[in-house]
C-alpha cells in the first residue's frame, strides 16, 4: 500500500535502479560482511544489498514501514529488520556478536546527517567503513580543505578522525519525492592513529569551533576570548603564518600545531 512520505523523517526514496546498482557495486559487499543499513525505507537499496553479506541489520525508525519490509523480505534469513532510531542502536553489541567490524550503509535522512556523522565517529572502533548518500553540500563540507568556502568546523571534525571521499554524484531526480538539492555518495574511512591525545583533542575542537564561529574575522579576533594574544603571537612567529590569517585559511595541520602549543603551556 502506498504511504505518503514523511518529511520529518527525511523520506526521499531512491528510485533510480541504475544508481541503486551503482551504490551496491561501489559498496563492494562480500559474503563475510556484517552490514548495518540506516533507514531502509521501502527496501529498494536493501534488495540490492541483501544477496551478498553474512548478515544485514536494517534499522528503520518509521514503524509504518516495518510490516511491509518484513513481508517483502520474508525469505531472507540473513536480514533482520529492526524498528529503531539508528542513533540508539548499540553497534558494540552487533560488533561483539559477530566479532567483526561493521559496514554501515545508507541513504541517510538528511535532517540528522550531522548526528549520524557524530554517531559513527563515536562508534568508529566497531566500524570498518561508512558508505552514505548525503546532500551534496553536506558532502562538500565534510571533504572541504582549507581555502574552500565550505571548509569549517565540520570539515575539521570529520577529517581529524577520518577521510571522506565523494564516490559519485546523484541527481535529485533519482529520488521520490525529489529533494531541492542533489546528493553525493560518499565513503568514510577511519584513521588508525589519531594525532592528539583525548584532552588535546577537546582543545582542538574548541579552537576550530571558536575560530569558525566568526569566520569573517581574523583568527586573532575569533580566538581572543579563548587563548591569550601572547600565545597567538608566539604561534604566528613559530609557523610564520600571516598575523591576519582568517580561520578558513588555516589547514588542519595548522590547527593541530596551535593545539599542541596551547597544550604545552597548560602545566
Ligand atoms: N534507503 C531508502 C530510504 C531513504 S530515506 C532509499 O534509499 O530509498 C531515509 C530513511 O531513513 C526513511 O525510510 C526514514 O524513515 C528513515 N529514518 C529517518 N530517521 C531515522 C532514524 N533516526 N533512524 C533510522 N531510520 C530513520
Amino acid at each position: 500500500m502506498y504511504k505518503k512520505p514523511k518529511k520529518r523523517l527525511g523520506q526521499n526514496f531512491l528510485i533510480d535502479k541504475n544508481i541503486l546498482q551503482k551504490i551496491s557495486s561501489a559498496s563492494n559487499i562480500t559474503s563475510p560482511d556484517i552490514i548495518v543499513e540506516i533507514g531502509p525505507g521501502n527496501g529498494e537499496l536493501t534488495s540490492f544489498l541483501v544477496a551478498f553479506p553474512e548478515k544485514i541489520y536494517a534499522i528503520e525508525k518509521d514503524k509504518d514501514l516495518i510490516q511491509e519490509l518484513k513481508n517483502k523480505f520474508s525469505g531472507c534469513r540473513n536480514l533482520e529488520i529492526i524498528n529503531q532510531d539508528i542513533l540508539k542502536v548499540n553497534l558494540k553489541e552487533i560488533f561483539d556478536r559477530h566479532a567483526k567490524k561493521i559496514k554501515i550503509i545508507g541513504n541517510i535522512p538528511y535532517n540528522i546527517s550531522s548526528p549520524i556523522i557524530e554517531f559513527v565517529i563515536k562508534n568508529r572502533e566497531f566500524i570498518d567503513i561508512a558508505l552514505f548518500t548525503v546532500q551534496k553540500e553536506f558532502a562538500q563540507r565534510l571533504t572541504a580543505l582549507s581555502g574552500s568556502k565550505l571548509y569549517g568546523s565540520l570539515s575539521c571534525f570529520l577529517q581529524y578522525y577520518a577521510s571522506a571521499v565523494v564516490v559519485f554524484q546523484i541527481s535529485r531526480s533519482c529520488f521520490r519525492p525529489a529533494p531541492k538539492v542533489d546528493s553525493s555518495f560518499i565513503r568514510v574511512d577511519f584513521k588508525k592513529e589519531l594525532p592528539l591525545n583525548q584532552q588535546a583533542e577537546e582543545k582542538f575542537f574548541e579552537l576550530t569551533r571558536s575560530s569558525f564561529n566568526q569566520r569573517r574575522k581574523t583568527l586573532r579576533n575569533s580566538l581572543s576570548k579563548v587563548i591569550s594574544q601572547d600565545l597567538l603571537e608566539e604561534f604566528f612567529k613559530i609557523t610564520k603564518l600571516d598575523r591576519n590569517i582568517r580561520p578558513e585559511k588555516m589547514t588542519i595541520e595548522n590547527y593541530l600545531s596551535l593545539t599542541r602549543l596551547v597544550m604545552s603551556k597548560k602545566y
